[in-house]
């Protein structure tokens, strides 16, 4: 069965009445990445840069992250390439020598890591390292398709002070004559309530929006995404988070930009349909799951999708969002 979705590779993931979807792949290393060109990547959604400073006690510095993201570039042959500036705190945590070394601004024990300085707060109570970063970015993604992506944005203030950092590290790579790309868009990640509710406003100021869907559901319900002991609660399936993302997509519509899911759901089979449904035309997931979601995807008729969505945010529990799904492919559309 693998190897057959493995030869599919190449087929388009595109519905049975031709609505079409671009398919990227999650990253968190820059090396080995052949493996999702194998699988169908058509760029990378979402590159989770802290990976890159996270386990060491020397930060990366200028070169060496440049160096990284030149070779995610490379290896991605001309399809984009979305990078996420730092996200650590909440559970993603530096080497303590490295928070002491580099005199950050970050608690050294927070009671409640997932509220606390993570992720753009972090980046922006540390300017130096972010700027460092820009830099970084801007510098590799000279001549190909990149993207920077604000992770855990929940104000406007957030986009306007991080974009002009990035301003900021394009005066000084002119000034010091260093080639570089001018137009990298500027996107955020929404995964915040707080961030749905004013998602016009705040992609009124960036260029695309993709849901982390893993940070939503747990601050929409206020379940810990790492904690067993409340793990059935974390439910993808509830209706405030369908309805969620759906208002998110309709502000971005309203807004005319592009929006992406990409969160673990965006990877999940079950939940094609009501993506469909709500016209979302890029998701990115686990490279592993590109071939089973491309799949479905082909199996589908959009428009059928669509009938079942409206019925998906009416829902008044996630187990009829359940049982609706399941109904709907069994059918088989
Ligand atoms: C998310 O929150 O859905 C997401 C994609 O980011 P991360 O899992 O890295 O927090
Ligand atoms: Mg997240």
């Amino acid at each position: 069965k693998y190897s057959q979705l493995y030869r599919a590779r190449r087929r388009v993931a595109e519905t049975k009445d031709k609505f079409r979807v671009t398919l990227k792949a999650n990253v968190a290393m820059v090396s080995g990445l052949d493996e999702i060109l194998h699988l169908g990547a058509q760029g990378v959604g979402l590159f989770r840069s802290e990976y890159l400073f996270m386990g060491r006690d020397n930060l990366p510095e200028e070169r060496e992250q440049m160096e990284s993201y030149r070779e995610l570039i490379d290896t991605m042959a001309g399809r984009p390439v979305t990078i996420r500036t730092i996200d650590v705190g909440g559970d993603k945590l530096l080497s303590a020598e490295a928070r002491k070394r580099n005199y950050f601004s970050s608690a050294e024990k927070e009671d409640n890591p997932a509220l606390g300085l993570r992720a753009i707060r972090f980046t922006l109570a540390n300017p130096n390292l972010f700027i460092t970063q820009i830099r970084a970015i801007l510098r590799a993604a000279s001549g190909a398709d990149v993207r920077i992506m604000l992770p855990m944005i929940s104000s406007l203030q957030e986009i306007r002070e991080a974009k002009r950092y990035i301003e900021l590290a394009k005066t000084q790579l002119r000034e010091e004559k260093l080639e570089f790309n001018e137009f990298v868009p500027v996107g955020i990640m929404i995964e915040l309530p707080a961030a749905v509710i004013c998602a016009e406003e705040l992609l009124a100021e960036a260029d695309f929006a993709s849901l982390g869907t893993n940070d939503l559901i747990q601050y929409t319900l206020g379940v810990d995404r790492g904690n067993p002991s409340v793990a059935p609660l974390y439910d993808e399936c509830h209706p405030a988070v369908l309805r969620l993302i759906r208002a998110a997509v309709k502000a971005a519509q309203k807004q005319n930009k592009p929006i992406s899911i990409c969160g673990e759901m965006g990877g999940r089979r079950e939940m094609v349909p009501f993506f469909l449904g709500l016209g979302i035309n890029e998701l990115s997931m686990v490279p592993m799951q590109i071939p089973i979601v491309k799949e479905m995807i082909r199996s589908l008729k959009r428009s059928s999708c669509q009938r079942l969505t409206l019925k998906l945010v009416k829902s008044r529990d996630s187990g009829e969002v359940r049982k609706l799904l399941e109904q709907f492919t069994e059918k088989g559309v």
